[in-house]
């Protein structure tokens, strides 16, 4: 997968291409599929503003994200993650990059509209299993997470300051680890095919059934039994 940079930027761009290159290679096998046609641009904090993106606004410093306002699509990632990123240990940085890049793999074909859970779990799901792959112990990472910071998944509605955006963030990548503890990979390959075959806009009691569905055999009690999935914060 190209990564563009500014020169300055050599080493940096040498250690996320490595990251790029360990989930494009995972992701393909993991999903079964063609990897997306992407490139990435590590982009200089000056350079920001002016980074390829959806919105005519700049987006905030330190945020990863992926865009289809250019040909080929792109990752476009800072020199530097923001302070917002939590827990930081050496696997946060690739941690965020596979994220975005499943994100990739996902919007490579058209996807409806789904619950923000939903579409958030299943890219954390799927770092977790690149990391997995990787070999990355995630033991120490999960360990350092908040696992009762007053909100849960399902109860989460978009709109809210960035400290409870990664508290959303990090229930589902507890929730993506556990399930893959529990049912294995295959659950993603199916997750990410059922997305792709919904032709209507997913509602939330739809979200359940198709992942329900992806986990298997004992995947509806495991997911209502889990902490992260209840209606309220216990
Ligand atoms: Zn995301």
């Amino acid at each position: 997968m190209p990564v563009l940079y500014a020169p300055r930027l050599a080493g940096k761009a040498r250690e996320l291409s490595g990251y790029l290159t360990q989930g494009y290679r995972a992701l393909g096998r993991i999903l079964s599929v063609e990897p997306p046609g992407i490139v990435a641009y590590l982009v200089a904090g000056e350079d920001w503003k002016r980074a390829p993106r959806d919105n005519a606004r700049p987006y905030p410093p330190g945020l990863p994200y992926f865009t289809r306002s250019v040909e080929p699509p792109a990752l476009v990632l800072p020199e530097e993650l923001s302070t917002v990123f939590t827990p930081r240990t050496a696997a946060t940085l690739p941690l965020t990059v596979w994220h975005e890049l499943a994100h990739a793999f996902l919007l490579g074909r058209e996807v409806v509209r789904t619950p923000a859970w939903l579409a958030e779990f299943v890219p954390q799901a799927a770092s977790a299993a690149v990391a997995r792959r990787a070999g990355l112990p995630l033991e120490d990472h999960l360990s350092r997470i908040e696992s009762e910071p007053g909100l849960t998944v399902r109860g989460f509605r978009g709109q809210a300051g960035a400290g409870d955006q990664m508290s959303f963030q990090n229930l589902l990548l507890l929730l993506g680890a556990a399930a893959l503890e529990e049912f294995g990979e295959g659950f993603l390959q199916s997750i990410f095919h059922a997305l792709w075959e919904e032709d209507e806009i997913v509602d939330g009691e739809r979200a359940e059934e198709l992942l329900e569905d992806a986990l298997g055999q004992g995947g509806r009690e495991w997911l209502v039994s889990r902490p992260e999935f209840q209606e309220d914060p216990p």
